[in-house]
């Protein structure tokens, strides 16, 4: 029987924690029952450094039940961070361990299917979402389009995919050695391989709560995901610069005829339009660089990830 260990990054969810611990413990139960899992299984609480009661609740619920464990960062390090902690206290311990999110959007009565793909010898089981009726128009137009266009960059990223994955203990050992400081999961776990398969499903809406991804989060995470998986727009800026300056020799052309006809006059509106142009496009490609040199700064200095206040996991 496998061990198996949930793993639930939380960041100021005292609402729904009650409801989420009732219902893992459920799912848990029902799991050792039914053979799936073995009764080493935990369900691992990783306090994101929550400014509310949620570490609290997590001991309080870890003293009442053997299946609920812990972990406390130090301080607020963001989900992707927080998950990653998760994981690596994880490893080791369990045969697999599954992330979801703390507020009941994934569906947690597909978590058999996830259990089963494993032992079927899957490393690496993908939740995938079935639809995305859920979401507000605007979520889903930007989600998909990020999707494709993470596609045509090159970047192997599974379509409708989040951070409801299964990953098995050797799948857990490889991610260890990814020593990224700009972490984007759903981007490392395709490249590490392994047998993986798929587990579909509804996602609802959040239980009680409200969103801790406010639009500012997400277009950082939407920029870290493009950034730190593809040098394609590094590629777009020298192809760019070709083309510019291929327009800029039929310019020159143009003008030399012009001169030599004797119908030219000092061309004010078109030297003002090139040099607003080149000036605004010199900055977008100096910005563009400029996030890349922003990551080899952060990577170069190899700080840790995330640092552990506290963990409990009964025997
Ligand atoms: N989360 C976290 N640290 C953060 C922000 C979010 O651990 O800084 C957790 C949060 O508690 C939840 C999960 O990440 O379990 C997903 O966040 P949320 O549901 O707010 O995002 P959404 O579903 O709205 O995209
Ligand atoms: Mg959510």
């Amino acid at each position: 029987m496998s061990v198996v260990y949930f793993v639930v990054p939380c960041y100021n969810e005292e609402q729904v924690l009650p409801e989420t611990v009732k219902r893992l413990t459920e799912k848990i139960n029902e799991l050792v029952a039914g053979g799936l899992a073995s009764e080493k299984s935990r369900v691992l609480f990783v306090d994101d450094g929550s400014k509310d009661k949620t570490w609290e609740l997590i001991e309080k619920y870890s003293a009442e039940s053997k299946y609920i464990g812990g972990v406390k960062l130090s301080r607020n390090r963001g989900h992707q961070n927080a998950l990653l902690a998760g994981l690596m206290t994880a490893k080791g311990k369990c045969d697999c361990a599954i992330s979801l999110d703390a507020d009941l959007q994934d569906d947690i009565g597909v978590l058999d299917q996830f259990v089963k793909k494993y032992q079927e010898g899957c490393e690496v089981v993908y939740g995938v979402r079935s639809s995305r009726d859920k979401d507000t128009a605007f979520k889903r137009g930007t989600a998909q389009g990020y999707y494709k266009f993470m596609a045509m960059l090159g970047v192997e990223i599974v379509y409708n995919h989040a951070d409801y994955r299964l990953l098995g203990s050797r799948a857990l050992e490889a991610l260890s050695e990814y020593r990224e400081v700009n972490l984007f999961l759903r981007g490392i776990v395709p490249l590490i391989g392994f047998r993986s398969d798929y587990v579909y499903y509804e996602r609802s809406e959040r239980f009680a709560g409200e969103s801790k991804y406010p639009l500012s989060k997400m277009l950082k995470f939407a920029v870290d995901g493009i950034t730190s998986f593809s040098v394609k727009p590094l590629k777009i800026i020298s192809n760019l610069g070709i083309i510019i300056c291929l327009l800029s020799v039929i310019f020159f052309v143009y003008a030399l005829i012009l001169f030599f006809s004797g119908s030219s006059v000092a061309g004010w509106a078109s030297i003002m339009c090139s040099i607003w142009f080149l000036g605004g496009l010199q900055m977008l490609c100096i910005g563009i660089v400029g996030t890349y040199v922003g990551k080899i700064y952060s990577e170069s200095k190899h700080r840790p990830r995330f640092i552990i206040d506290k963990t409990i996991i009964r025997k």
